[in-house]
């Protein structure tokens, strides 16, 4: 098999959410699932195959889903599953690829151009990444491999779900041709209205000559840029996404509260999850910043430097349990609370020592596993 100059793997997972809601309730499985909020003002914001066959689409209200399927199965979002997920999958694509560019929570690109040495057939690479990340989460995704990003992430949408595809180098300008025009990037639905009044359907008369003095009113000097991804001619780079600056969680409470010992539990159970998190992307916290907001909408915040970048909870609770001590005011009734951790960075081996390291390990596996909600943090002193 010869070498390609570049390639490029898409993956984008199969239905993410309504997958997800199985994953959480295996129940759903037979059952048409969607994701959304309640009529009459809900909105669908993801609809499973099965569902997709009556018409349901996403972003469609919630009240004409149901006309089109009345035994519709309906669940809300449930965004730390899906930034679970998301973790999961991300560690599973960080340990193939030198560089992953993920551009929303369930799709990335990923630069294979250095593994074809250890994977020469693309087929297989693309077969071990789908089993890993099946493995990993239980979610199918779709895989397509090509030269350059446009050309995968057409593929891939074509051959969801439950994908593998490969575009060899010098067939992509056919496998594009009989596609439709909209699917490139950078026609979005407007363009294509217009492409659609002058006769111009698929990608493929994009490139015939006969229309190109047609194109050129479209495009003027762009036309050759629409032309090269036309021929699957893209050398747009993978980018891998930047780290994440800061972490945080707050909360908004259902009544003004000013029971001191309740915001303590309120921030220790955030910094909790929040220092799984940052093990988990392999990251320490330099700084953190507890902010309060009172029953009148002030907000008061106070930021500190740990000693030394940190992600274990149980040594860093001290210096924010002694923040949030000095905010609160005698006669302070607060409506919400919150943690943001500042100047992430990779953390270093022997931030903590190792038994401790092998504690916090065990305990990120279980709650990889079983959500956060399914641990407490036993053994860990809550207050050291
Ligand atoms: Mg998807």
């Amino acid at each position: 098999m010869s070498r390609w100059f570049r390639q490029i793997l898409f993956g984008d997972v199969d239905a993410m959410f309504t997958s997800a809601a199985v994953l959480a309730n295996p129940a759903l499985a037979s059952k048409p699932v969607a994701v959304g909020g309640r009529p009459p003002r809900g909105i669908i914001a993801a609809a499973s195959y099965a569902v997709r066959t009556y018409g349901v689409t996403s972003a469609i209200p919630t009240a004409q889903a149901l006309k089109l399927c009345p035994h519709l199965v309906l669940v809300p979002p449930d965004r730390p599953l899906y930034r679970r997920l998301h973790d999961q999958m991300r560690e599973v694509t960080d340990r193939f690829f030198p560089a992953v560019e993920w551009t929303s929570i369930d799709e990335f690109y990923a630069d294979a151009t250095d593994l074809q040495t250890l994977y020469p057939d693309p087929m297989l690479l693309g077969q071990r990444v789908k089993d890993a990340i099946l493995e990993a989460t239980d979610l199918r995704c779709t895989i397509a491999i090509a030269t350059g990003k446009s050309v995968a992430k057409i593929a891939a949408d074509a051959h969801k779900p439950d994908g593998l595809a490969v575009i060899e180098p010098g067939t992509e300008a056919a496998f594009l041709a009989p596609r439709p025009v909209k699917s490139l990037p950078g026609i979005g639905p407007k363009t294509a209205e217009t492409l659609d009044r002058l006769g111009v359907r698929v990608i493929g008369d994009l490139l015939d000559p006969r229309l190109e003095p047609m194109l050129r009113r479209v495009w003027g000097k762009r036309l050759s840029v629409i032309q090269a991804l036309a021929q699957g001619r893209d050398h747009d780079p993978v980018v891998p996404d930047r780290e994440r600056k800061s972490l945080g969680h707050e909360t908004t409470f259902e009544q003004d509260t000013n029971d001191a010992a309740f915001l303590e539990r309120t921030l220790r159970g955030f910094l909790g999850e929040l220092a799984h998190e940052l093990r988990m992307e392999g990251l320490a916290a330099g700084s953190f910043t507890v902010k309060l907001k009172d029953a009148a909408h002030r907000i008061t915040s106070k930021q500190r430097h740990f000693p030394q970048p940190l992600n274990d909870d149980a040594v860093m609770w001290p210096d924010i349990r002694e923040a949030l001590r000095g905010l609160l005011s005698p006669r302070g009734r607060y409506r919400l609370a919150g943690i943001t951790f500042g100047d992430l960075l990779p953390a270093a081996g022997g931030l903590f020592d190792r038994r401790r390291s092998h504690a916090l390990a065990a305990m990120d596996a279980i709650i990889k596993k079983h959500g956060p909600k399914a641990i407490r943090l036993g053994g860990t002193p809550e207050t050291a």
